[in-house]
């Protein structure tokens, strides 16, 4: 036999047993569908077509010879057929499968023509070259024409890699079919589409078992897998066989191999995938590796400015791109300001009400602009920006060149809340980041959330260290101040006393001593709420009684109020738990808060106050790790009055220093009260309606006995909802 005739028949019997080893493995699987079925029949047809060729080819039985003519026919068929199960028609229509059904019907005339016209005349030959080129070509139409009515650019791009390969297959397919009909029975083709088809083959068999059609990446890299691991064993056989041989029979060489392979095969294809990520996949490689290793720095930054400089440089020595852009959002939740960028320009502010659509979206996943737009040019919404599509594309016209072009990425706390926004692109080329870079880019991404929720922890502690300096600086001028302040009450004293000889200051120098006293207390009373708000907050407190400490207080403020026309109608829950709080300090906030209700309502009217328990369930991470609901309890107590409300205007300034509103206010009163409440781990809430009135509400944490509940209440026979005029 001639040597190409040989290769030939040689090749043509190995793929053939290895396009029946893929139909096998296709139905190994754990659920067999529809395409896995078709996918089978398909890949069993062009292995038996192979073996009839080459088995015709060295025996010349008419078995073989009728085979290598009737397989062909249903290729058609049972690829058609298939490429309609695996991509799925979004174009929808009702011409859903009468492509399929009509190459079935097409088929079984053709097979029953070329059987019964054996071996077959030349214009039965030529009718079925006819329709294999025009059920093959149709096909293919078919399948492109889906693959471009995807919503996924994903599956387009896989769909087109597909269709190229088919045709490149169904080319050479053909050519062989026309030496099997013997046409150009002098030439001989190389091999080259039986081995053409197995590729295809095993491209088709590894999207059907991932559910999926490979891109080309994924395929180099698994057709490379693949024959690296055939490569080895073919090794592991030739030395097995070298080296065993001396026993002579080939069995007991097959059987070692088998089960050494069987060993080895899965670290084997492990270690050969790694290799080919590493070599073949290199640029994929780069942008993991150089993510990887901003991602491991970032681990170690505590500054948002040292942050984002981590990952700009990340991003640049990854080189797969061109411009990017971190944006925070600014401490009112107002603007994202940008902290740092690469390439093209972008806005240094972007206002968040008019990036809303695009925000929103962030919220849930990435944005891949370039996509949307393409979508919106060819009038098709991409799927997962569904609803949103244009009006995300319309907020994102605020990132300036990169509005069409980039990906955009959320930076989410913890909490799942949106604190950042990371811009990317690769201006070079269109479509530049694969699902998989896009997936690197939100670890990044949700990296960045986490630091920077730390980074603010850190801040404020930092924050905390400098108050507390500031606070010490504040205690050692206060008192500085106030010896001064002393000396200058006494000698104002002295001076508005009777004189010895009975004289006292008369006129507008009695008017003067007056203001200096006057204005010396008032100093006086803002020296010292200065030196309580500097004041440490106190280590572990005995938890007190929080109802007898308000009785106590009103007491006091009844005696200050004396002429005021004030009533305070109490409302105390007596079986409220204890509170762990200085009872003194205490009383310094429920005075400020019943200060301040009595001078919003201008001495006249009811001021409520009021105790209750207020218990919440929230999740917990439990000892074991599972999560638990505890019931979390706090003692609250409220102080309505009925004056005027507070304005907006106010109300986010309340509890800053020195805010005030009054003539002769310290603005002080709750900025010290809030110090004190958040000081043993409570807060004040305030509710205020203009015109109606205000509440505030200290939401003191109740105090736990040593068995984790709440320490009983230190009951006082007092009926609750007594009414005590002040
Ligand atoms: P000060 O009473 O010395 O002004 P505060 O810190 O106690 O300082 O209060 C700050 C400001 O909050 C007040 O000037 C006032 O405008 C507003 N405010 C506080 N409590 C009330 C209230 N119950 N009703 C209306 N406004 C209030």
């Amino acid at each position: 036999m001639d040597i190409a005739v040989d290769l030939r028949l040689r090749t043509t019997l190995v793929c053939g047993a290895l396009a029946l080893a893929i139909a096998i493995s296709s139905l190994l699987g754990t659920r067999i569908r529809k395409r896995h079925a078709l996918f089978a029949a398909f890949a069993a047809d062009v292995g038996l077509w192979y073996l009839s060729q080459s088995l015709f080819g060295f025996y010349q039985a008419p078995l073989w010879a009728r085979l290598r003519m009737a397989l062909p026919v249903l290729l058609p068929p049972l690829v058609v057929n298939l490429f309609e199960a695996v991509v799925p028609d979004e174009g929808a229509g009702t011409a859903r499968s009468r492509a399929g059904r009509l190459t079935l019907a097409l088929a079984i005339p053709t097979l029953a023509l070329v059987l019964a016209t054996y071996p077959g005349r030349s214009w039965v030959r030529g009718l079925l070259v006819g329709y294999s080129v025009a059920v093959v070509a149709w096909g293919l139409v078919e399948l492109s024409r889906r693959g471009r009515n995807s919503r996924s650019r994903a599956t387009r791009r896989r769909v087109s890699f597909l269709v190229m390969t088919g045709a490149f297959t169904g080319a050479f397919t053909l050519v062989d079919l026309g030496w099997v009909l013997g046409y150009a029975s002098g030439t001989q083709p190389p091999p080259v589409g039986v081995v053409l088809s197995i590729v295809f083959l095993f491209v088709l068999a590894q999207g059907i078992r991932n559910d999926r059609l490979l891109d080309l990446y994924e395929l180099i890299g698994r057709l490379v897998v693949a024959t690296a691991v055939s490569f080895l064993i073919a090794g592991l056989f030739y030395v097995l066989v070298a080296v065993v041989g001396q026993f002579n029979t080939m069995w007991l060489n097959a059987i070692v191999v088998a089960i050494v392979v069987l060993v080895l095969f899965n670290p084997l294809r492990d270690w050969t995938e790694l290799q080919v990520q590493r070599y073949v996949l290199r640029e994929r490689r780069n942008l993991e590796a150089s993510l990887g290793e901003a991602r491991r720095r970032l681990a170690h930054v505590l500054e948002v400015d040292e942050l984002s400089e981590v990952v700009m440089r990340g991003l640049d020595e990854s080189r797969s791109v061109t411009a990017a852009a971190l944006y925070f959002l600014s401490d009112d939740g107002s603007t994202l300001e940008r902290r740092a960028a690469l390439g093209t320009s972008t806005p240094a502010r972007i206002d968040v009400a008019s990036a809303s659509a695009l925000l929103d979206q962030l919220h849930k996943t990435p944005v891949v602009l370039e996509e949307l737009a393409r979508g919106q040019r060819e009038g098709r919404p991409v799927p997962r920006h569904h609803v949103a599509g244009d009006a995300v594309l319309a907020a994102a016209a605020v990132l300036g060149p990169l509005s069409e072009q980039a990906v955009a990425l959320g930076i989410r706390a913890e909490e799942g809340e949106l604190v950042g926004v990371l811009i990317l692109a690769d201006e070079r080329i269109g479509d530049a980041f694969s699902p998989e870079d896009i997936a690197l880019f939100e670890q990044l991404a949700s990296q960045i959330g986490a630091m920077v929720v730390s980074s603010r922890v850190y801040l404020k502690m930092k924050e905390r260290d400098r108050l507390a300096v500031l606070g010490q600086m504040a205690a050692g001028l206060a008192h500085e101040i106030r010896n001064p302040l002393g000396a200058i009450k006494g000698a104002a004293q002295l001076l508005a006393e009777p004189g010895p000889d009975g004289s006292s200051a008369e006129g507008p120098s009695r008017e003067f001593v007056g203001i200096i006293l006057e204005e010396v207390e008032r100093l006086d009373r803002v020296v010292c709420s200065v030196l309580d708000l500097a004041r440490e907050s106190p280590g572990a407190v005995p938890p007190i009684d929080v109802n007898g400490v308000i009785r106590r207080t009103l007491q006091v403020l009844g005696a200050e109020w004396g002429e005021a026309d004030l009533v305070v109608v109490e409302e105390l829950d007596e079986s409220v738990p204890r509170v762990a709080i200085p009872p003194e300090q205490l009383r310094q906030v429920l005075i400020n808060l019943l200060r301040n209700a009595g001078q919003a309502m201008r001495g006249r009217g009811r001021i409520g106050v009021r105790t209750r328990l207020r218990v919440r369930e929230r999740p917990q991470l439990g000892d074991d790790g599972a999560t638990v609901l505890a019931a979390e309890r706090h003692v609250v107590v409220g102080v309505t009055d009925a004056g005027p409300g507070i304005p907006q205007s106010v109300l986010k300034n309340l509890f800053l220093p020195f805010f005030t509103t009054k003539e002769r206010g310290t603005g002080l009163g709750l900025a010290i009260s809030q110090r004190i409440v958040q000081g043993v781990g409570g807060r004040i809430e305030v509710r205020t309606r203009e015109g109606e009135g205000t509440t505030f509400e200290l939401v003191l944490p109740a105090a736990m006995g040593a068995l984790g509940t709440p320490m009983p209440p230190a009951v006082e026979p007092v009926a609750p909802g007594s009414a005590s005029s002040a």
